[in-house]
């Protein structure tokens, strides 16, 4: 089995660092920590990259990380107050990690620019679904010569049909080697990820971001409309919005740009595509073409994200044109 062991240290990573996430966002739910504030989010955010980071440098040290955020903020006098609840919650994890250590930790994510062999993390993608008590994920992915090659992903708020009352997933993939579904508590199997074969636009259900600022909503709903789709789109925060789709949630995922300018980042979707594709499903950019890992951590040379179960995708890929969305 190919990339075994770099399967098993992602997965330990993710969970890990989710176990981090939902303890400072059950205290936030309890009113413990201040919801206006960003702080929860940041501390959890540097905490999850500081464990998955050290994770994967302990066993792949010659392995860049493309990940979200820099230490170079924490180390500022005006956050010595972040920083510190940053090293208290890593060490309610790691007993025993040095104040400089959980920094040094954070800053291994720091690499920008294209490897032959490199990791990519979102330590929380889905803050503002974080902040919201709802969903948010911990994405990490391998990359080896410009190929997504292992994904997992802690998802720790989600339900999914597969698994009725169980909340928390985690998704994993390898390529090649198709993709499961676990629970996040005890990593049982609760089943193959699968898309779905629907195809009647009755059947169809589309998934997309929350945020208006993230996806033109008003141009996913052109573009159903032109399917003949008419059931409301759920509304989710991060990449569990691929996880939805592998699992055969949903038909659709859309991500149609809201922003000229936004280039879209490699962590929003290494991942989530991976998962998808060894599901049977198809990730393109809203113009068909493949996302290309290839450009640092950036995908400068894509605009906007499809993912479907496959069989709707070129009908997509028309009504995007259709609609004259770019
Ligand atoms: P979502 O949870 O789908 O709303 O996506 C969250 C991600 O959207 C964040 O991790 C950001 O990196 C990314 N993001 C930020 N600004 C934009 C934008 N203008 N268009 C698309 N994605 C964005
Ligand atoms: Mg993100």
């Amino acid at each position: 089995m190919t990339f075994y062991s770099e399967k098993l240290i992602a997965v330990a990573a993710v969970r890990e660092a989710a176990d981090l996430c939902q303890s400072v966002q059950r205290e936030l739910a309890g009113g413990t920590l201040q919801k206006e504030d960003r702080s929860p989010v940041t501390v959890a955010d540097f905490g999850s990259q500081a464990l998955v980071c050290s994770r994967l440098r302990g066993a792949y040290p010659d392995d860049p990380i493309i990940a979200e955020e820099t230490a170079s903020i924490l180390r500022e006098e005006d956050n010595v107050e972040i920083c510190r609840q940053v090293i208290s919650r890593v060490r309610e994890i790691r007993p025993d990690a040095e104040a400089s250590q959980v920094l040094e930790w954070i800053d291994y994510g720091e690499h920008k620019d294209q490897a032959d062999r490199f990791w990519t993390l979102d330590p929380i993608d889905g803050t503002k679904g974080f902040l919201r008590q709802d969903q948010y994920a911990v994405a990490l992915a391998l990359i080896v010569e410009g190929e997504v090659v292992v994904a997992a992903l802690a998802c720790p708020n989600l339900s999914l049909g597969v698994a009725p009352g169980e909340k928390g997933i985690v998704a994993v993939a390898v390529k090649d080697e198709g993709a499961g579904l676990y629970t996040l508590r005890d990593m049982k199997l609760v089943g193959a990820a699968k898309v779905s074969e629907a195809t009647a636009p009755a059947a169809i259900r589309l998934s997309e971001s929350v945020e208006a600022a993230h996806t033109s909503h008003s141009g996913s709903l052109q573009v159903t409309e032109i399917m003949g789709i008419s059931t409301p789109s759920t509304r989710l925060d991060s990449q569990a919005k691929y996880v939805v789709v592998a699992a055969g949630d949903a038909e659709i995922y859309m991500r149609l740009p809201s922003d000229r300018r936004y280039v879209e980042n490699i962590w929003d979707h290494a991942a989530g595509m991976l998962l998808v594709q060894e599901a049977g499903g198809r990730v393109t950019d809203i113009a068909g073409n493949d996302l290309a890992f290839k450009h640092g951590y950036l995908l400068s040379g894509n605009r906007g994200v499809l993912v479907s179960n496959g069989l709707l995708h070129e009908s997509l890929l028309k009504a995007i044109e259709t609609a004259g969305i770019k």
